[in-house]
């Protein structure tokens, strides 16, 4: 009997490096990663269906329309959603998934699916967040500001999340993710049928 997969939705501000971290999941360990659907414009060299689904407002408001999302939410102007289908298929085939969301959407799945797993991902201090930001190279200093503002107001949800990492260096955080996802596997909640398997019934 196939388990059903660990669904794992990572959040944090812009900047706290959860798209490296997401990818190095991906190396270490058989994850997929959810896709999502958004109206904001490709930025730098993003392409669709790889980063992201491009899509018109009109076409995202369609999506919303005929239920294709598990969550959806408003983000510095534009809007993302995670299409349902994707995750619900994966997770029945055992696969564990990852949603790369912010927190809004974060605490819909929560309620949908209590058994979904919250982390959140900071950078070090404001300062550094600052630095990457800039670093990044792919916004003007007015969107900068804009997603410095929202981390601030996220960090105000943390307290809804299940678990907190700090993204110190990008190895570490992702070992401690791992090991999020080790523990949880081994919840006793999750493991219902041990006693069946055990006796070789399953
Ligand atoms: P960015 O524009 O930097 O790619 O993403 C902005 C924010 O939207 C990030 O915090 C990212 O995690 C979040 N985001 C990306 N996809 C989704 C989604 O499907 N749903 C929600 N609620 N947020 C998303």
């Amino acid at each position: 009997m196939k388990k059903q997969g660990l669904l794992l939705i990572i959040s944090g501000p812009s900047g706290s490096g959860k798209g490296t971290i997401v990818e190095q999941l991906k190396a270490k360990e058989d994850f997929s990663v959810s896709i999502s659907a958004t109206t904001r414009a490709p930025r730098g060299a993003e392409q669709d269906g790889v980063h992201y689904f491009f899509r018109t407002k009109e076409e995202f408001q369609h999506m919303i329309d005929n239920q294709e999302l598990l969550e959806w939410a408003e983000f510095c102007g534009n809007r993302y959603g995670t299409p349902r289908t994707y995750v619900t298929e994966k997770m029945m085939q055992g696969q564990n998934v990852i949603l790369e969301i912010e927190v809004q959407g974060a605490l819909q799945v929560k309620k949908l699916y209590p058994k979904g797993i919250l982390i959140f991902l900071v950078p070090p201090n404001l300062e550094e967040l600052g630095r990457r930001l800039t670093n990044r190279g792919t916004e003007d200093k007015e969107a900068i500001n804009r997603r410095i503002h929202r981390a601030l107001e996220e960090m105000e949800f943390v307290q809804e999340y299940d678990y907190v990492v700090i993204n110190d260096t990008i190895e570490q955080a992702t070992e401690d993710i791992l090991s999020i996802v080790k523990a949880e596997s081994m919840k006793c909640s999750r493991n219902k049928e041990i006693k069946k398997i055990f006796k070789g019934e399953i």
